[in-house]
C-alpha cells in the first residue's frame, strides 16, 4: 500500500504537525501572488506575508542566489552589507531607534526584545494579552494563551484583556483605550505585589493575532502612559504589521501613534529567507549588551542582508506600501459590500483584513468560518482564520496584489458565503 503524504509526515515529522486545511495544500511553485498545487492548479495567495513583495521576486532571488556564490558568514567578521542594512532600514523608524540586532526569527527576536526590557528595568515580570502569540521559545512562548505552559504560567507573566472591535472592552468604542490601560495597570499592580517587578510589555500594534480589531490612532496612549509611569518598557512587535503592509504608514506603531522602545521584525523581512531582528535605541541596546553576551550564528549573515536589502528595494521601486493603501482600500469595499447574516464586522487596514462571522445569538461563529476557509481553498483562493474562537477570516496577501486580485477573492467568498449552510 503507497504512504499518503500525510502519513509520510507523521512517520518523518511525529503527531501533531500543524497544517492548514483537512485537505492540505501541495504547493510546489508560486510567483507573485500566485501558488500552484501538484496537479498544476492555482490558488491565488491572500493569507502569505512572508513572501512580502510576491512569491519569488526576481529581484530577492538574484540578490540571494548573487550573494550565496560570494560569501556568506556571520557577524563575528566584518562586513558592510549588515551596516548598510541596519542604516537603510532604521532610517524608516523614528524614536531613536538606531541600532538593531539581526536574527533569524521572529520568536528569537521576541526573546531578545523580553531581555532587553529585563536589562534596562532589572525586572523580571512582563505583560502581553491574553489572546496573543509572540513565538515558540521558552520564553515567547509563555506569552501565549492557546497551549498554556506545562505547569501553568510563570509567576512573572501577566496577560491581560485583549481588545476587540465587536464586543470592546468596558462596554464602548470610547472606553476600551482606558479600560486595556486599566487591565494593565492592574496586572503591574499584580507583579510588584508577587515579587517580579515590571519589566514591559509586549504587544502588536495592530492586534493581529488578537483578531485584527478596528481601533483608532491614539487607542494605545493611555496604556503607554501606565506602563511609562511605572517604569516599563514599550515592546512593539512589528513581525506582522511592518514593512508598509497597514499602507499608511510603513510601521504599525507610527500608524498608531506611539513610541516603542524596542521594535521586533520578522515574517515579511528577507521575503522567506530567514531573516528577523530587533531595533532598539542606544541606551536600550546598551543595557543589553551589557547584561548579555549576545551572538547570533545565522543572524545577519551577508546573505540574510542581501535578502533584506533587495525586500526594501522592491517596496520602493514597485511602490508597494502606496499599493497596499489603494487596493487595500478597494478590497475592504469589496468585503463590506458583502452581505451575509452571520457577517459581524469587515474591517482591514492597508492589505490586511479580518471579517468576523457571528450566529444569530451572539456566539461564534467558528465552524461556520472553519468551512468557509476550506470551501474557498477548494475554489483556489487560500485564505484562513483567527480571533480567540477562530471565527475571524483572515487575508493578508502578498504586497503585489491589486484590485483584480482583490475582486477575485471577493466574488468567491461571495459565492461560497451564499451558498454554504450556515447553521453554527
Ligand atoms: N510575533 C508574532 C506577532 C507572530 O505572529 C509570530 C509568528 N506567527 C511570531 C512573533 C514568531 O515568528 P517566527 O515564527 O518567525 O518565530
Amino acid at each position: 500500500m503507497t504512504e499518503t503524504l500525510a502519513e509520510r509526515r507523521a512517520r518523518l515529522m511525529g503527531p501533531n504537525v500543524p497544517t492548514f486545511y483537512d485537505d492540505p495544500v501541495h504547493i510546489v511553485r508560486g510567483e507573485g501572488v500566485w501558488l500552484w498545487d501538484n496537479h498544476g492548479r492555482r490558488y491565488l495567495d491572500c493569507y502569505n506575508n512572508v513572501p512580502h513583495v510576491g512569491h519569488c521576486h526576481p529581484k530577492v532571488v538574484e540578490a540571494v542566489c548573487r550573494q550565496s556564490a560570494r560569501l556568506n558568514t556571520h557577524t563575528r567578521y566584518h562586513h558592510t552589507l549588515i551596516l548598510d542594512y541596519i542604516e537603510r532600514l532604521t532610517a524608516t523608524m523614528g524614536h531613536g531607534l538606531s541600532q538593531m540586532i539581526l536574527t533569524c526569527t521572529g520568536s528569537e527576536a521576541n526573546d531578545v526584545a523580553l531581555r532587553m526590557a529585563q536589562a534596562v528595568t532589572g525586572k523580571r515580570g512582563i505583560i502581553a494579552t491574553d489572546n496573543t502569540y509572540h513565538g515558540n521559545t521558552l520564553a515567547t512562548s509563555q506569552l501565549s494563551t492557546r497551549r498554556p505552559p506545562i505547569g501553568g504560567y510563570p509567576g512573572h507573566v501577566r496577560l491581560v484583556p485583549a481588545p476587540s472591535s465587536t464586543d470592546p472592552l468596558g462596554g464602548s468604542a470610547e472606553a476600551q483605550p482606558q479600560a486595556f490601560a486599566d487591565g494593565i495597570a492592574r496586572a503591574i499592580a499584580e507583579l510588584e505585589a508577587e515579587g517580579s517587578g515590571f519589566s514591559g510589555m509586549m504587544l502588536c500594534p495592530a492586534f493581529a493575532n488578537e483578531g485584527l480589531p478596528a481601533l483608532a490612532s491614539g487607542f494605545f496612549d493611555p496604556a503607554a502612559e501606565v506602563i511609562r509611569r511605572a517604569g516599563g518598557v514599550i515592546l512593539c512587535d512589528e513581525v506582522q504589521p511592518g514593512f508598509g503592509r497597514l499602507g499608511s504608514h510603513f510601521w504599525g506603531h507610527d500608524r498608531m501613534g506611539f513610541a516603542p522602545d524596542v521594535v521586533t521584525l520578522g515574517k515579511p523581512m528577507g521575503n522567506g529567507y530567514p531573516l528577523a531582528g530587533v531595533a532598539a535605541r542606544p541606551d536600550v541596546m546598551a543595557a543589553f549588551r551589557g547584561a548579555f553576551g549576545y551572538f547570533n550564528t545565522f543572524g545577519g549573515n551577508p546573505v540574510a542582508c542581501a535578502a533584506g536589502m533587495a525586500v526594501l528595494d522592491v517596496i520602493e521601486e514597485e511602490g508597494l506600501m502606496a499599493n497596499a493603501a489603494a487596493a487595500g482600500a478597494h478590497a475592504l469595499d469589496r468585503l463590506e459590500e458583502i452581505s451575509h447574516p452571520l457577517i459581524a464586522e469587515a474591517r482591514g487596514t492597508g492589505l490586511f483584513f479580518g471579517l468576523e462571522l457571528v450566529l444569530p445569538d451572539g456566539a461564534p461563529a467558528t465552524r461556520f468560518a472553519a468551512a468557509v476557509a476550506e470551501q474557498m481553498r477548494h475554489r483556489g483562493v487560500l485564505l484562513n482564520r483567527i480571533g480567540r474562537e477562530m471565527n475571524i477570516l483572515k487575508m493578508r496577501p502578498p504586497m503585489p496584489f491589486t484590485a483584480e486580485h482583490a475582486d477575485i477573492a471577493a466574488n468567491v467568498l461571495g459565492e461560497v458565503l451564499a451558498e454554504l449552510p450556515h447553521d453554527g
